[in-house]
């Protein structure tokens, strides 16, 4: 996380993972707010298109309604647009699979990037469901909001919404998808000694403060031997 002078903000750029419910969306927008950085959301940017009823959003639409994940061509090609026309980002829900953490590495690597943090916040699936049947977005600010445990300001309008695959039906089958397709990204970036697992359940000040803690230590390489740790290999050139 590098202070840029002269305006208000930082050079950062923070991966966040986890399941759907451990308040990525929300860490991502705090971070953001904090650091001036971009919120990069694929799933704002997949509701997004489908609000807008373009011949694309079409097509997502019936992956999202399913709680599947849209096809990888299509939302790698939304994330790099906006990774092309920013240098400081929170990315929110992307990668979901290898594929896509392959793309980003690519991506990175030709741009000369580094990660300051990759995060994975963790939780039970059973405190995720709770979580994400309470959760509320608000129409006006986009801000998310939870029945009992982060209600809206009094200057929130709303109204707040529930989307559909926050609804509990959807929830398990969404779970199970990270499971499967996006948990082993996990150990694909521990590998490179780029992952800082948190707590997720702790509260939301915590986690904010750990993430920018994380950030604020020296980049680690995008790309490493799967023997070296990125902290080790830091240690080593300096
Ligand atoms: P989210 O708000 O992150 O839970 O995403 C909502 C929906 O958008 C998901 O259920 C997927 O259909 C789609 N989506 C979001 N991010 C991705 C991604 N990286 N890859 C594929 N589909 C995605």
């Amino acid at each position: 996380m590098t202070p840029v002078e002269g305006i208000q903000g930082y050079i950062v750029k923070i991966l966040l993972l986890g399941p759907q419910g451990a308040g990525k969306g929300t860490q991502a927008q705090r971070l953001a707010r904090i650091t001036g950085a971009r919120h990069i959301a694929t799933g704002d940017l997949v509701r997004a298109e489908i609000k807008a009823r373009t011949e694309l959003g079409r097509i997502i639409r019936e992956y999202n309604d399913r709680g599947e994940l849209v096809p990888d061509d299509i939302v790698v090609t939304m994330v790099m647009r906006r990774l092309a026309s920013s240098d400081s980002w929170v990315l929110d829900g992307f990668p979901r699979n290898k594929a896509q953490a392959g793309a980003l590495d690519d991506a990175m690597q030709a741009a000369g990037c580094e990660f300051d943090a990759v995060v994975a916040l963790e939780a039970p699936d059973d405190a995720l469901v709770e979580r994400l049947s309470g959760r509320r977005t608000s129409e006006t600010t986009g801000a998310i909001y939870h029945l009992s445990t982060n209600l809206p300001p009094a200057d929130d309008p709303g109204p707040f919404v529930q989307r559909d695959d926050d609804k509990v039906e959807n929830i398990r089958h969404r779970l199970e998808i990270y499971h499967q397709e996006t948990e082993p990204l996990k150990d694909y970036y521990a590998r490179g000694g780029r992952l800082l697992r948190v707590d997720a359940l702790q509260p939301i000040d915590t986690v904010t403060g750990t993430i920018l803690r994380a950030a604020e230590e020296p980049p680690v390489p995008t790309k490493l031997p799967r023997s070296a740790s990125g902290r080790e290999r830091y240690a080593h050139a300096s």
